[in-house]
């Protein structure tokens, strides 16, 4: 019998109220490995009152005790990563290390926090003639984060490191697809001594999603998922009065001119097209190829063909997933584009059966207005739309609605800077396929890719997780005295 998990809530496992539940199967294999309760505001109610009961003497504990735990979840992780990235690997279906690497980058994330107390400190300045100003951070009480199935590991540190260390309760509602992860991190900060209530779990679909969004006890929601559902979040929790930043989906546009580097680029796009099988926010979905670009395409398409399933490349997530992807590339000929390299074709026998897989697949000679140009596949694929001129590349690049993130391949200076100064994306690479600006830089996009001011790490994020309180002081009685006494 498959376990059915459990909610983390008031520092133990708890029952889930709810019946209704789903499976969670490997995507490798399609093998079931759990059952995840859909549950509902009852769960809720009881994670929010236990995170609220924690939160006051959570906050009171000074910033530099509380940033202990952090360095001691970080050394956990460290310890734990081999475990923690098959984990990864069962209910995601990364490569191992894809898996290792997404563990790694979340660790980076805990380490910037552990820096709140040099980061966030507050600031102090004699304003007037005895008359003292100071800030005074304060966190938002209890808080929920709410993860997309992609990173199951990663994305949720994003947020609690940063949310638990300037003294926020945080209620986490991971994937429905990819719950263990998050069941991981509760159990790391156990033991790394969080007090019992600070971190939660609770486990669901779109009606916890709802009930966060408009629960009174909850200050402000972070979200990560693709743009449908976060314009959604995002209006709900206005108006609930709520905080909230919600990251959505991507579309991003890599621009390769005649003077890239051909090695370099060809293994840098394919590499950002086929990492974690294309399901990442940051992948590389269309190549706007400008002028005599031939000899890279070509090496590109090469070596999209020598790709091997379950060696170079692991399943998509779930059979919903496939049935997606195939479907743009048997409709890829509508429109007149190219399907050059079909991944329907590319899985090997070797690969289990019952599993998602697909190989990359790459969709020429596509016209902007193609599907394949404008939608988000989140899969292996790349659309690839011929230009004449750098300046035709960035029409067709700031044209697209999302603004996760832009990338050029070139090796003039002039180029590159033209690039950075002209596209409309939140993250820029310039021959770089994956441009994530690590810490202490901050991760966000633009335009349909987020909802909500800010970024999601970095310096905007400890506002986000906090409000400011001005402190204006004065103790010396003055003779004189002007518009502050
Ligand atoms: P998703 O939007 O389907 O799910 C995200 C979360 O929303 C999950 O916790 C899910 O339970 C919940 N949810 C799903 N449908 C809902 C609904 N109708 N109402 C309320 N809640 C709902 O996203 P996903 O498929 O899990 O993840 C892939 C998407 O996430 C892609 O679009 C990808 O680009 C995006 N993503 C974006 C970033 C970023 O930084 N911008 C990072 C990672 C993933």
């Amino acid at each position: 019998m498959t376990e059915k998990l459990k909610n983390y809530i008031g520092g133990e496992l708890v029952s889930a109220q709810a019946d209704e539940a789903l499976p969670v199967t490997n995507p490798a294999t399609g093998e079931t490995i759990a059952e995840v309760p859909l549950c509902g505001g009852a769960d809720l109610d009881r994670a929010v009152a236990a995170a609220a009961a924690a939160q006051t003497g959570w906050a009171e504990t000074p910033m530099k005790d509380r940033v202990q735990v952090l360095f001691r979840m970080k050394r956990i992780i460290e310890r734990e990563q081999d475990r923690l990235a098959e984990v990864v690997v069962r209910e995601n279906g990364k490569t191992r290390a894809e898996a290792l690497g997404s563990i790694i980058r979340g660790v980076e994330c805990i380490e910037y926090a552990t820096s709140l107390p040099q980061t966030a400190c507050d600031k102090v300045l004699m304003v007037g003639q005895g008359v003292e100003c100071r800030t005074q951070r304060s966190p938002l009480g209890v808080v929920a984060g709410i993860t997309p199935f992609n990173f199951p590991f990663m994305v949720p540190l994003w947020m609690v490191p940063l949310a638990l260390g300037t003294g926020n309760a945080f209620i986490l509602k991971p994937s429905e697809q990819t719950p263990l992860g998050g069941l991981e991190i509760a159990a790391i900060l156990e033991e790394a001594g969080l007090p019992a209530g600070v971190f939660s779990v609770v486990h669901g679909g779109r009606e916890m999603v709802e009930g966060i969004c408009a629960h009174p006890g909850i200050a402000a929601v972070g979200f990560v998922g693709s743009t449908k559902v976060a314009r959604t979040v995002h209006a709900r929790s206005c108006t609930a009065g709520k905080r909230v930043r919600a990251l959505g989906g991507a579309k991003n546009h890599l621009i390769v001119v005649p003077d890239a580097n051909a090695e370099m680029t060809a293994s840098n796009v394919v590499a950002s097209v086929t990492g974690c099988c294309g399901q990442r926010c940051m992948a590389a979905s269309v190549l706007l190829a400008v002028g005599e670009v031939d000899h890279i395409v070509d090496d590109i398409v090469g070596r999209f063909r020598k790709m091997r399933a379950g060696v170079d490349f692991g399943p998509v997530i779930s059979a919903a997933a496939l049935e997606r992807i195939a479907g743009y590339c048997a409709r890829a000929a509508d429109g007149g584009a190219e399907l050059v390299v079909d991944g329907r074709e590319l899985v090997s026998p070797d690969a289990p059966a019952g599993g998602h897989w697909i190989g990359p697949c790459v969709i020429d000679h596509a016209t902007p207005e193609h599907e394949a140009s404008c939608d988000e596949i989140f899969g292996p694929t790349l659309t690839i739309i011929r230009c004449k001129t750098l300046d035709e590349a960035l029409e067709i690049e700031n044209g697209n609605a999302y603004g996760n993130a832009a990338a050029v391949y070139t090796s003039s200076g002039l180029v590159a800077q033209e690039f950075a100064h002209r596209a409309a994306a939140g993250m820029i690479g310039v021959n770089i396929g994956v441009p994530v600006p690590r810490e202490p830089f901050a991760f966000g996009g633009w335009h349909d890719s987020i909802f909500g001011e800010g970024d999601i790490t970095g310096p905007g994020a400890i506002d986000f997780w906090t409000r400011m309180k001005k402190i204006t002081t004065k103790w010396q009685a003055q003779k004189q005295t002007n518009w502050m006494s």
